[in-house]
C-alpha cells in the first residue's frame, strides 16, 4: 500500500466508459475530485472520444485535470479503479446467464487490472453489484477491505431524499439507511431513521400528518426507483455517478465516513463471506470498519433473507 501525501497526484481509472462509468467521470471533473482520470474500455475508440469531449471542458471546470483513454498499465500508480464495465442481457437469456457472462467480464478485467501491479482501492458498480464486488475481491486476492461495491449508497441516498420531501427537512439532515441486496430483497430498517436526532417512527406516532403506511410506500418506491427510471430512459447512471464520487472522496480524503456500501462480513451480523450492503466507515485504506446497527427481530429477519438470496446467487455461478 503506497503512502499518501500532499504532493502526490490523486489517480483514478475507470474501467468501462458506458453511461454510468461516463456519469462518475463528469461529475469527478465538475467536483475536482482527483488531479488524474483514465478512461479504458473494450471499445478503446469510445474511451478516446470521451476523453476528447472531457478534456474540452476543462477550461470551464473548476480545477485541472488530466484526462486521457488508456489501458490496464495505467491502474499500476493509481489510488483507485472504479469498475462499471458490464455487458446487457441479450434476448432469450436468463438472469443465470446474463449473472455468468458479468462475472466472466469482471474476471477478466480484474486479471488484467492485478496484472499492472495496482495496489489500490477497487470500487464495483457493475450489477448485480454485491455478486460482483464478491467476485472481483476474491479473483483479485486482495484484502476485503480494499474491494468495495457501490451497495445501497444510491438506494440510502434515494431514501434520504424521500424522506426529506416527506418532512419536508433537508435530506443532508435525514439520517437512515437502505440495507442488503442492492436489488428486489434491500429494505429501510426504519427502527433507525432519524430526522435530526428524533426517530422517524416516533415523529409518526406524535404527529398524525405523518404514518408508518406512507413510510412504507417510500421503501416501495426506493427499491423500484431503478425500474421506474429505467421504463422512462432505459438506464440511471446521474444518481450511482454522484454516489461514487462521494464514495472516492472519502476514500481519497481519508474522511472515515458512514456509507452503506457493500462490504463482505466476516461475523458481522452473524454472517461470513457474503458481500452485502451495510453501513460502513470508509476512509484511505477503503473499509475501515462494519457497523453493526440495532436491528429489530423482524428487521433482522428480512437482512439474513437478504443474505441468502446473495449467497444463493453466489452459489450458482460458481457452481
Ligand atoms: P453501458 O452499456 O452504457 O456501458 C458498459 C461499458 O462497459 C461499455 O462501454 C462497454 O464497452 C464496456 N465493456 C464491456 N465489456 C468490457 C470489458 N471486458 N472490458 C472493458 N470494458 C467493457 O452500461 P452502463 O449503463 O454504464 O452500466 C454499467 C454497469 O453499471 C451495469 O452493470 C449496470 O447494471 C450497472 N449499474 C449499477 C448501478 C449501481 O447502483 N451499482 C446503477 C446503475 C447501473
Amino acid at each position: 500500500m503506497k503512502f499518501w501525501s500532499s504532493i502526490e497526484k490523486r489517480k483514478v481509472a475507470i474501467v468501462g466508459t458506458g453511461m454510468v462509468g461516463m456519469s462518475y467521470a463528469y461529475a469527478m471533473l465538475n467536483q475536482g475530485a482527483c488531479d488524474e482520470l483514465v478512461l479504458i474500455d473494450l471499445n478503446r475508440e469510445r474511451a478516446a472520444g470521451e476523453a476528447m469531449d472531457l478534456n474540452h471542458g476543462l477550461p470551464f471546470a473548476v480545477s485541472n485535470m488530466r484526462i486521457s483513454a488508456g489501458d490496464y498499465d495505467e491502474c499500476q500508480d493509481a489510488d483507485i479503479v472504479v469498475i462499471c464495465a458490464g455487458v446487457a442481457q441479450k434476448q432469450g437469456e436468463t438472469r443465470l446467464d446474463l449473472l455468468q457472462r458479468n462475472a466472466e467480464v469482471l474476471k477478466s478485467v480484474t486479471k488484467q487490472i492485478m496484472d499492472s501491479g495496482f495496489t489500490g482501492i477497487i470500487i464495483v458498480a457493475t450489477n448485480p453489484v454485491d455478486i460482483m464486488t464478491r467476485v472481483v475481491q476474491e479473483c483479485s486476492g486482495f484484502n476485503s477491505k480494499r474491494v468495495i461495491g457501490t451497495g445501497t449508497i444510491l438506494d440510502t441516498a434515494r431514501l434520504r431524499y424521500m424522506v426529506g420531501e416527506y418532512f419536508e427537512v433537508d435530506p443532508r439532515n435525514i439520517h437512515g439507511y437502505v440495507i442488503g441486496e442492492h436489488g428486489d430483497s434491500e429494505f429501510v430498517p426504519w427502527s433507525q431513521a432519524l430526522l435530526s436526532t428524533k426517530r422517524v417512527v416516533e415523529i409518526c406516532k406524535e404527529n398524525n400528518r405523518y404514518s408508518i403506511e406512507e413510510l412504507e410506500k417510500i421503501s416501495e418506491q426506493v427499491r423500484t426507483s431503478a425500474y421506474t427510471i429505467i421504463k422512462a430512459k432505459n438506464a440511471t447512471y446521474y444518481g450511482i455517478g454522484m454516489s461514487m464520487v462521494r464514495l472516492t472522496k472519502a476514500v481519497l480524503g481519508n474522511e472515515n465516513s458512514v456509507l452503506t456500501v457493500s462490504a463482505k462480513l466476516t461475523g458481522e451480523y452473524g454472517q461470513n463471506g457474503v458481500y452485502v450492503g451495510v453501513p460502513c466507515i470508509i476512509g484511505r485504506s477503503g473499509i475501515g470498519k462494519i457497523l453493526e446497527i440495532d436491528l429489530t427481530d423482524e428487521e433482522k429477519g428480512k437482512f439474513i433473507a437478504s443474505c441468502k438470496t446473495l449467497s444463493d446467487s453466489y452459489d450458482e455461478i460458481i457452481n
